[in-house]
């Protein structure tokens, strides 16, 4: 494993292998095998593709840095790699998640984990009493996510560890919107951070993959077990573009974080919207918790429009964004989450929560800010 005394900016550049040990290459190649030869019949370091492969290695390594991991594994999509954290529960468990998260997640939560005997509840998390009222004998871990998605809920990080240490709980976080360089949730005492390298990690739009790690080698034992048996590896051609994606992880991030901000403000002062979400902005209400656990407010911003006919026409109008479910690209996204991300949601959970109909998601890219603006006031105005 390389070296975790270089800074981020540094570790994601050089990662865990920073040429190829066979050649030299600058890149580590994609290794298109399936199975490695056994000399005179046992294994090397590799001994079938499912369990190991060097490119797949060279993401699990970088993660694992990253985020301050003993080990990493990589998956075919970010929700193989929940799925990879949930799989560490069994029947009879009860687990605590928040109110407003991933649609994805919550279709898991609410559809796959009851029928294999797994009981979840949905708490407000940013509530930490509540969370600890909803603690019952049978909990056995936290889902978390923070900020949460698309209502940017802020959970204190610290606080949920402390009851998940008093209870005995695993606890899991989804830190796909913040990415390791703005959250190191292992570092605060977290068990795993799970990640959809779809999202920023990846940063291009063009792949689908999963990370998670965890600084305990009992939990990276339990996890390489499950890794192995379930099959949901990433391949190597993914492995290939995810460690491509991650060497301009932080100048990616630093120009759509800045971008996101002067978009946040534009939007705040604009009459057609009602409100922004964004932790980037003074009035965020988790500012403090957030910025106590997380070094920047990232990339993504939620903003409510005054009415609901005037979405139609924005994603008519606007030339600039993909309008489509996802975020984290180089490229700006803008999702309306109502019938895209969250469409997993039955309407009456989504109008309790407040994700209403005129609540739109925008993935800052890293395109000129002021094209993008000039594009979303046109969408807007009239
Ligand atoms: C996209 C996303 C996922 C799921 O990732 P896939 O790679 O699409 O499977 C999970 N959590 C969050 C926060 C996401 O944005």
């Amino acid at each position: 494993m390389a070296d975790n005394r270089y800074r981020p900016a540094t570790q994601v550049v050089h990662q865990g292998t920073d040429r190829d040990p066979y050649t030299g290459a600058s890149a580590i190649p994609i290794y298109q095998a399936s199975t490695y030869h056994h000399p005179e019949g046992s294994a090397g370091e590799y001994d079938y593709a499912r369990s190991g492969n060097p490119s797949r290695r060279q993401v699990e390594e970088a993660i694992a840095l990253l985020e301050g991991g003993c080990a990493g594994f990589a998956y075919a999509s970010g929700m193989a790699a929940i799925g990879a954290g949930l799989s560490l529960l069994k029947s009879g468990d009860h687990l605590l998640a928040p109110r407003d998260l991933y649609g994805g997640s919550w279709r898991y939560l609410t559809s796959i984990l009851p029928e294999q005997g797994i009981s979840c509840s949905f708490v407000d998390m940013t509530n930490i009493e509540a969370v600890r009222r909803a603690v019952i004998p049978a909990t056995r871990a936290l889902f978390l996510e923070t900020p949460s998605n698309p209502l940017f809920n802020i959970t204190d990080l610290r606080a949920t560890v402390e009851i998940s240490r008093e209870y005995g709980l695993l606890t899991m976080l989804d830190n796909t919107f913040m990415t390791p360089l703005l959250q190191r949730p292992l570092d605060l005492g977290i068990d795993l951070a799970i990640h959809s390298g779809t999202k920023f990690l990846g940063g291009h739009s063009d792949l689908l993959a999963g990370l998670v790690t965890t600084a305990q080698p009992e939990l990276a034992r339990r996890l390489k077990r499950h890794q192995n048996a379930l099959g949901a590896v990433l391949a190597p051609f993914d492995s290939f573009l995810l460690a491509r994606g991650i060497k301009t992880l932080r100048v990616r991030l630093v120009a759509a974080q800045a971008n996101a901000r002067l978009l946040a403000e534009r939007l705040v002062s604009h009459k057609a919207v009602k409100r922004v979400i964004f932790p980037g902005l003074d009035d965020f209400a988790g500012r403090d918790v957030h910025f106590n656990q997380s070094s920047g407010p990232g990339a993504v911003l939620s903003f409510e429009l005054h009415a609901a006919d005037q979405v139609a026409k924005l994603l008519r109008q606007v030339r600039l964004p993909i309008i489509a479910p996802s975020l984290g690209g180089v490229e700006t996204i803008l999702t309306h989450c109502w019938s895209m991300s969250h469409a997993a949601i039955p309407s009456a959970v989504k109008d309790e929560l407040g994700i209403s109909r005129s609540l739109l998601r925008l993935s800052v890219g890293i395109e000129d800010p002021e094209d993008l603006w000039e594009d979303i006031e046109r969408g807007l105005a009239g």
